[in-house]
């Protein structure tokens, strides 16, 4: 189907919310609107908006004809006013002011439901019903993984946006909201920091990122952090975690006063463990420094989970230039008669479309292990 004004592009936001993704709304909307003259259906959270919305119009035989009414009756603000409504005609009053705003004002979600084939036929019903022929879906790896089998079932043009703060789609450079996360762990560390040196402490703080390493790391790095301990390191043994505890302490013995240590979630622990991993550190440290005979028993460790603070926030200016870049990349596709269904990716600085299930990009580990060995140097031990 060719994008024109009777044929609406849908937009929705998946999985854990990222800073950016409102000004990645913003620019899809007025790009639509201002640039190319098609207009923008915003879904309520994520997909599972799609399936309420499905099932609100297989439930009787006017639900089409309501769900059709509901939308064109209330666009924009209305719409996003009343919470029941899961799809909303987007307009310019709707974008505005939304810029940095964190979070997303369509909302994101979880949907458990979307992982069945036969639910995704209903959405994929309910587009063809509503005359959509394009979707463009922001989110992390679990939700372009829904966008690459949308794409495979069905006839639609499907564009993925990546946009997470843990920064582990290895295909692009950077994802929406890792900027910004990366920003709101500075500022953590500096507030850490205040109480380490005044009580002579060690923070033990605990970051995103689920499998991958990256947010720690670059946090560590734009911090000063004096430790950051990752998953792509191997996981935590009960020796390798004495060596961290002795490099402390032999930075104590020279005279530093006290130490903030970066833990990722995603770091594991042999023997297996179940806790987080900023208080087996903890428990761990904590134990060395008080051995019979250690020449700081006082030293305290103290962990802290940082948690969904690190979701939260203004989105910096570089996570909303690079939403703007997305954005327009999508749309380029969409008009292009030839374009093909992929992700936007930023690459050698570059956006560009990939294709779903694109490889790695080598330059992304062999920059992190550059971060680490960076760190390291910079460190004052
Ligand atoms: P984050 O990186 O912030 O966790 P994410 O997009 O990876 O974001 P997930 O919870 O993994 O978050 O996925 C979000 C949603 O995407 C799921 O709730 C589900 O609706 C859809 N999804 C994930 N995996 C699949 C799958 N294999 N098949 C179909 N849909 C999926």
């Amino acid at each position: 189907m060719s994008l024109s004004s009777e044929s609406p592009v849908a937009v929705l936001c998946s999985g854990g919310d990222a800073p950016g993704m409102n000004a990645f709304l913003r620019a899809v909307v007025r790009l639509g609107l201002n640039r190319h003259q098609v207009p923008v259906l915003g879904i309520r959270d994520g997909y599972r908006g799609l399936v309420r919305a499905a099932r609100q119009v297989n439930a009787d035989t006017d639900g089409l004809v309501r769900l059709k009414q509901e939308i064109e009756r209330n666009i924009g603000n209305r719409g996003l006013i009343d919470a029941q409504q899961n799809i909303i005609q987007m307009d310019h009053a709707s974008v505005s002011g939304i810029m940095g705003k964190g979070g997303t004002i369509l909302g994101s979600a979880r949907c458990l439901d979307f992982h069945k084939p036969e639910v995704r036929r209903e959405v994929i019903d309910l587009l063809g019903k509503l005359g959509v022929g394009s979707l463009i879906i922001s989110g992390g790896d679990g939700s372009l993984t829904g966008a690459r089998l949308l794409a495979e079932e069905s006839n639609l043009r499907i564009i993925g946006v990546p946009a997470t703060i843990d920064n582990d789609l290895q295909f692009t450079e950077m994802s929406l909201g890792v900027d910004t996360a990366v920003h709101t762990l500075v500022w953590a560390v500096d507030h850490f920091i205040d109480t380490a040196r005044s009580h002579r402490r060690v923070m033990v703080l605990e970051t995103m990122g689920r499998e991958s390493g990256d947010l720690a790391r670059m946090a560590a790095l734009a911090s000063g952090a004096e430790m950051v301990i990752t998953p792509e390191s191997g996981a935590l043994t009960e020796s390798r975690m004495r060596g961290l505890a002795e490099k402390i302490e032999g930075a104590m013995t020279r005279g530093r006063g006290h130490a903030i240590v970066l833990i990722a979630e995603g770091v594991k622990f042999e023997p297996e463990q179940k806790r987080n991993g900023a208080y087996i550190l903890r428990d761990a440290f904590q134990a060395y420094f008080q051995r019979a005979g250690a020449p700081f028993p006082d030293l305290e460790v103290r962990p802290s989970v940082l948690g969904h603070l690190q979701r939260g926030g203004h989105a910096t200016p570089g996570d909303c230039i690079l939403a703007a870049r997305f954005a327009e990349e999508a749309w380029k596709s969409l008009l292009d008669s030839n374009g093909k269904n992929g992700i936007t990716a930023l690459r050698y600085n570059k956006v560009e479309i990939v294709p779903f299930g694109c490889p790695d990009l080598p330059e992304r580990s062999i920059h992190s292990r550059a971060m680490d060995a960076l760190h390291d140097d910079l460190a004052n031990w």
